[in-house]
């Protein structure tokens, strides 16, 4: 017989936690089911990691920047083994307190891997659970190619076990992994070469982006092969790999190749045909706006569906589910527009909104752009020419601001405030009506003509 709940959320990462959280916290009964550490990708192999290497790479930075200060600093080295111990120590920290997270909130947590034996029902090593309401929060997980030597090759989940920084780095993709690490290795101490198989990287951001990021990828030093595919991987003898390419390089010899080529949701071992769920050709499984699948009482968030593949995306659907399922909010639901996000590239990206290309598709003549590029304070006093880009996209008589793109140091944090603003409705006149803060970079954005 099986043990029954109120919800039950399979995956115990940003979205199942926090479905199941948000529910308990109405009364209802609930259960997580995980089988991996808790906290999903972005703690583990994710977002949380991959920041502080993020800030690991940002210091190296200050402190080529320190002697235009004028400090003195004779020598400095990184010690990447040292940070890893320190980086794996908190991330246990945190799956810990996932665990005390659910604890008091009353949520039952089973260890081990779902799989569906019909709508209502799961099985767990042999134990059978069923609930009124399931949430499929699976996730993802890195897509590998399908040709000659692809194992040789690792992806962003083994980044986090390197013992050290490669001497020479391939990393083929063009999204936000690709560019991230790209920096981070470089920024550490390899020689990286990103492999492009179309003209340039982050192709859904706006043109200035990717024209910006290309560019000072260039300038810090890495090799940008553009229209370059890998054809074969080859170990050699030394251990290093030989990259057999068509495009801008024919070999490339390396010590780590990395694929950044995108990610695989997590539905091919859940027997979802069981439940009668529909899955997308991808593995994805579409819903409505309210996270309904076809199968009533049957739910997915997060990057197990064809959304925004975001934390806080995750956490967002999760929680307004479990409002509309339980807090009586019948409504209740996340609006997929106006996604705020930041690519952790040296420097930062922030987007939000539309770029100017989706913004001319729509509304042709009636968008206005606003625009500046400028060299930071900070960097006129550096040996790293570093500009700050930014662009408003405006619409109608009002201009109403329904895009905003940044590019230069703090744009990360910049970003999340003018999003509120955005979400709101505001127009140009608005930020042209909010005094600026000074000397900051994003005063820009309040003061450009
Ligand atoms: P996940 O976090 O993947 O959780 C799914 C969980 O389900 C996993 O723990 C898995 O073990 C478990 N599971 C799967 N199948 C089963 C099963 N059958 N039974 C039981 N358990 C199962 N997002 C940001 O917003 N900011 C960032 O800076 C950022 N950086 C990232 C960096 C990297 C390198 C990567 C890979 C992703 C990053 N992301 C970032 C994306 C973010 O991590 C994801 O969007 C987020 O983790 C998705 O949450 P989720 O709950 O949908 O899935
Ligand atoms: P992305 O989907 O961002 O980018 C992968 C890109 O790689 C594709 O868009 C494609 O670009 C290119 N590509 C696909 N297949 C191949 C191939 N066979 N050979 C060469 N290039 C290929 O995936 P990521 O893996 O970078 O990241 C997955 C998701 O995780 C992101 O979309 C994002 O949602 C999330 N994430 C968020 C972060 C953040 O918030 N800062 C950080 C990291 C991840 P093209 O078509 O232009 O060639």
């Amino acid at each position: 017989m099986a043990k029954h709940y109120d919800l039950i959320a399979i995956g115990g990462g940003s979205g199942g936690l926090s479905a199941a959280e948000r529910a308990a916290s109405y009364g209802a009964r609930c259960a997580v089911i995980e089988t991996g550490r808790l906290g999903g990708v972005c703690v583990n192999v994710g977002c949380v990691p991959k920041k502080i290497m993020w800030y690991a790479a940002h210091l190296a930075h200050a402190l080529d920047d320190a002697p235009s200060y004028g400090f003195k600093l004779d020598y400095f080295d990184f010690d990447w083994q040292k940070l890893k111990v320190a980086r794996n120590a908190f991330i246990r920290q945190l799956n810990e307190h996932y665990l005390s997270y659910l604890c008091g909130a009353g949520v039952e947590l089973i260890r081990g891997f779902a799989r569906w034996v019909d709508a209502r029902t799961l099985e767990v090593n042999s134990e059978y659970y069923s609930a009124d309401h399931i949430v499929i929060a699976t996730g993802s997980r890195p897509q590998m190619p399908e040709l000659p030597g692809a194992e040789f090759g690792v992806t962003s989940d083994d980044f986090f076990e390197l013992n050290n920084c490669p001497p020479r780095v391939a990393i083929v993709g063009s999204g936000y992994i690709a560019v991230e690490l790209a920096g981070m290795f470089h920024t550490l101490g390899a020689e990286v070469t990103l492999l492009v198989r179309k003209d340039q990287v982050l192709r859904s951001f706006d043109a200035m982006l990717r024209e910006q990021l290309m560019a000072r990828l260039r300038e810090d030093g890495i090799t940008v092969l553009t229209q370059t595919q890998v054809r074969a991987v080859a170990r050699r003898v030394s251990g290093s790999l030989s990259l057999h390419c068509d495009g801008q390089a024919n070999v490339l010899n390396v010590d780590t190749l990395l694929w950044a080529i995108g990610r695989d949701p997590n539905t091919d071992a859940l027997n979802l045909p069981a439940a009668g769920v529909v899955m997308n050709p991808n593995g994805s499984i579409p819903t409505d706006p309210f996270q309904n699948t076809n199968i009533p009482g049957i739910y997915a968030i997060g990057d197990v569906t064809e959304h925004f593949h975001l934390t806080p995306v995750a956490i967002a659907a999760g929680r307004r589910l479990a409002d509309r399922l339980f807090g009586g909010q019948t409504d209740r639901r996340l609006l997929y527009e106006n996604i705020p996000t930041v690519v952790f590239s040296h420097p930062p990206i922030g987007a939000v909104g539309l770029t100017e290309e989706e913004a001319r598709r729509t509304y042709g003549g009636a968008v206005k752009i606003y625009q500046t590029q400028f060299r930071p304070l900070y960097h006129a006093f550096t040996t790293r020419p570093i500009q700050t880009a930014m662009k408003l996209v405006c619409v109608g008589p009002e201009e109403k601001i329904i895009g905003c793109h940044l590019i230069g140091d703090g744009a990360d944090e910049m970003l999340q405030g003018f999003a509120v603003a955005i979400r709101m409705g505001a127009t140009k006149r608005d930020f042209d009506d909010t005094v600026a803060i000074h000397p900051t970079s994003a005063e820009e954005l309040v003061t450009m003509r």
